[in-house]
């Protein structure tokens, strides 16, 4: 075990793209997978137990930016093969849960560090599957990295067994075991980091995993499988099962060999999985446990004493970063009193300054979305709007519009809080703005809410800053500062109500959520051993 790995986790920076040397390597990567999308594109298959699966149900991803490029194709796996990949991660367990946690980590602090070696590559993939931006896909590496070194650091710390209490005639002592077999199951909108993070966590604690990707960006996701093994991690410890999550997703939640869910998505899903993992099937020799880091619908209250360039800046970067598609984006703006029109007016032209360009682009900020499905779902609500007011919408270039899934930055005024543009999560680049008289409306405004994920206030009054710190219910909360970027172990990440179940990412009581804890009491004022017995 390195011994850099003691106490010493630092955030991996991320990349300053106006320095020549960090453009040039996106660069060269962006070229190299250029070239494998030219001879045939990526091609990933379920790895289980080492052995490559191929199958008849192959899904193509197109660029997000450009949908007449392929990026690559991924065999999905069926039922039998999530069957499959169970047995052998059951099967894993004998070895993989019985290393010593010193070497677990080492191999997770590996991954980490080969992710590193790589990451430019890995960059210029998300850049063309997920249609991030450099600097999103940039920061979505830096936090796979973080996630293993941090994880990796953390199992150091909670894996030797403790003695409770020195009492005379007794010893207690309390450890951690692991749970069993984990259920893997991510989305796509942070492809590496939130599948990468959930994985390694399983993983450190000795638990063995099955990766079940999202359908959109399971391409990623093989690469961060095969740097895994390439890391020294055991066919039996992990397999890579992308496919069809109400197929397979579905097949692991139900098996009575899984012994928890990591799950981050949506809602729906989510609660359908907590429901779905309490009914008990025949053999399955425990209650499962479900994590769940769902949805947000994410406010910014802008206090009339604002510092506006900070907040334009806050709100911009918030809501429209990756067009808007973050569990943490803000998308409701509880702007007070006398601020609301002039703020409004500046965010405005704020919004209509901002250039959508295609991910590739080195200086685009504002990409297209994942796919087709989500540009239908958000283009179609923001027309059925009609009985809202239009503050502003951003333009797509002609020469884009037909080329990749573009959405205008778009925001909405004077919303009424009952409508479902305030309430409900929509996942893409829709702000709803409204105005609240006094600062303790903007937090009850806020506050109504079926989430609690993220939340900002731009503020200059110290007495509105601790009313909020203590009011606001959110599980980030940001003060003069964007909502979203969350740091591992810095800031560690998730929220409550319906924002999901589970302690926070990146953060110190993560990794117990995947152990057993046990004690053992033992009597020591006996009066010796009785070795003959036991021949
Ligand atoms: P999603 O719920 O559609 O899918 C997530 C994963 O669940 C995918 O791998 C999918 O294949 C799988 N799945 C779908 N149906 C399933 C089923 N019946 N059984 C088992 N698995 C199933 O979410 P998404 O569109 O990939 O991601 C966007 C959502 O994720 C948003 O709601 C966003 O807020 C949330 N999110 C939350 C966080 C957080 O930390 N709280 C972080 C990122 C994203």
């Amino acid at each position: 075990m390195s011994q850099a790995l003691r106490n010493s986790f630092k955030n991996e920076p991320l990349k300053d793209f106006s320095l020549e040397e960090n453009r040039r390597g996106v660069l060269s990567a962006l070229a190299q997978v250029e070239s494998i999308i030219r001879s045939g594109g990526f091609t990933a298959t379920p790895i289980i137990d080492g052995r490559l699966i191929t199958t008849s149900d192959i899904s193509t991803r197109t660029d997000p930016s450009n949908t007449q490029v392929v990026v690559g194709k991924t065999h999905f796996a069926r039922t039998e093969d999530a069957a499959l990949a169970i047995s052998s991660c059951v099967s894993g367990l004998k070895t993989w849960g019985r290393r010593p946690y010193t070497e677990r980590a080492a191999i997770i602090e590996k991954i980490g560090l080969l992710m590193r070696e790589r990451a430019n590559a890995l960059t210029a993939l998300i850049i063309r599957e997920a249609g991030k931006t450099w600097r999103e896909a940039d920061a979505d590496v830096a936090e796979a990295i973080d996630f293993c070194l941090y994880y990796a650091e953390e199992m150091l710390r909670l894996g030797p067994p403790h003695l409770t209490e020195r009492v005379l005639g007794e010893e207690n002592h309390y450890f951690y075991q692991p749970r069993g077999v984990v259920a893997v199951i991510a989305p796509w909108n942070f492809p590496l980091a939130i599948a990468c993070g959930m994985t390694v966590a399983a993983l450190v604690c000795g638990n063995t995993a099955i990766l079940k990707p999202s359908e959109q960006t399971s391409l990623i996701a093989h690469e961060f499988a095969k740097l895994a093994y390439e890391a020294g991690l055991p066919a039996e410890a992990f397999s890579y099962l992308p496919g069809r999550g109400e197929e397979v997703g579905r097949a692991l939640v139900e098996s009575p060999d899984v012994s928890m869910i990591v799950f981050t998505g949506s809602r729906p899903v989510g609660l359908e999985i907590i429901r779905s993992a309490s009914s008990v099937p025949p053999g399955q020799i425990g209650i499962k446990k479900v994590v769940a880091e769902l949805g947000g619908k994410n406010a910014i209250i802008v206090d009339e004493d604002a510092d506006f360039d900070d907040a334009i800046r806050g709100v911009l970067q918030s809501a429209f970063g990756f067009a808007g598609q973050k569990c943490s984006a803000c998308s409701r703006l509880i702007i007070v009193g006398d601020a609301y029109e002039p703020f409004l007016a500046r965010l405005a032209a704020a919004t209509s300054d901002l250039v959508v360009s295609p991910a590739l682009d080195p200086a685009s900020f504002y990409g297209p979305v994942v796919d087709q499905e989500s540009h239908t779902r958000i283009t179609n609500l923001i027309a059925s709007a009609t009985d809202l007011t239009t503050l502003v919408q951003g333009t797509v270039p002609e020469t884009l519009r037909e080329t990749g899934w573009y959405i205008p930055p778009t925001i909405f005024r004077d919303v009424p809080l009952n409508h479902p543009v305030f309430r409900e999560e929509i996942f893409g680049p829709v702000i709803a703005a409204v105005q609240a008289k006094s600062f303790n409306e903007a937090l009850t405004i806020a506050n109504d809410c079926a989430y609690a994920l993220t939340g900002g206030v731009f503020s200059r009054n110290p007495e509105h800053l601790e009313i909020a710190k203590t009011e606001f219910q959110v599980g980030n909360l940001y003060i003069n500062r964007g909502i979203t970027g969350a740091l591992v172990c810095r800031q560690p990440f998730g929220g409550f109500k319906f924002s999901g179940v589970g302690s926070k990412a990146g953060g110190k009581d993560y990794l117990l959520q995947f152990m057993e804890p046990r004690t053992i009491t033992e009597n020591t004022m006996r009066r010796g051993f009785t070795p003959d017995l036991n021949s």
